[in-house]
């Protein structure tokens, strides 16, 4: 089920790994129980290094890796906040085989990440952040471009912009 966005997204340069991860750890600061976030991307975009910062953000039990033989993981926050569950759909070949993780279970408490989630978890909750990470081009170039868009009720008037307060809207 589809909700459409009513916000524009924004869009963050990302020039180094670094930069990712304070996205990540500012991105911490906006999030309550009951988020969803679906990260998309192609391998190596920086998915799991935003996630990781994510994780930092929420003072959540690490490390944060990219699963490999695993779907989900619960990362318990050290501090009494909500959990961090990370997700990669990657292998994932459809809706229902994420439906089988059952996140609903966990979704209202916990701050949920998917990445590879996009055509997946949309059914998950009508109010997510989507954010999309792209290379900018060049390989020999590090620069990420990182597109947020806000969908639902939830983040309606939410100032994404300031995330990156020292970076001019583009
Ligand atoms: P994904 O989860 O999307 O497959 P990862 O986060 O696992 O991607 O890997 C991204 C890789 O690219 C890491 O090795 C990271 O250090 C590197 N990297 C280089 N520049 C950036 C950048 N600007 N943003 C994110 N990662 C970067
Ligand atoms: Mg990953």
């Amino acid at each position: 089920r589809y909700v459409l966005s009513t916000e524009l997204p924004v869009r963050v340069v990302v020039p180094t790994a670094d930069d990712m991860r304070l996205l990540g750890v500012r991105l911490a600061r906006l999030m309550r129980a009951g988020d969803l976030v679906v990260a998309s991307g192609e391998l190596g975009a920086g998915k799991t290094t935003l996630t990781q910062g994510l994780g930092e953000g929420l003072g959540v039990e690490g490390p944060i890796t990219s699963p490999t033989f695993v779907l989900s993981r619960i990362h318990p926050a050290r501090n009494g906040g909500p959990a961090l569950v990370h997700v990669d759909a990657y292998r994932l070949g459809s809706a229902a085989e994420l439906e089988d993780i059952d996140l609903d279970s966990s979704l209202a408490e916990t701050i949920t990440i998917v990445e590879w989630g996009e055509g997946l978890a949309e059914g998950l909750s009508d109010d997510r952040l989507e954010i999309e990470i792209d290379r900018s081009g060049d390989v020999a170039d590090d620069t990420r471009t990182v597109l947020l868009r806000g969908v639902g009720e939830r983040w309606q008037g939410v100032d994404l912009q300031a995330l990156v307060p020292d970076q001019e809207a583009l």
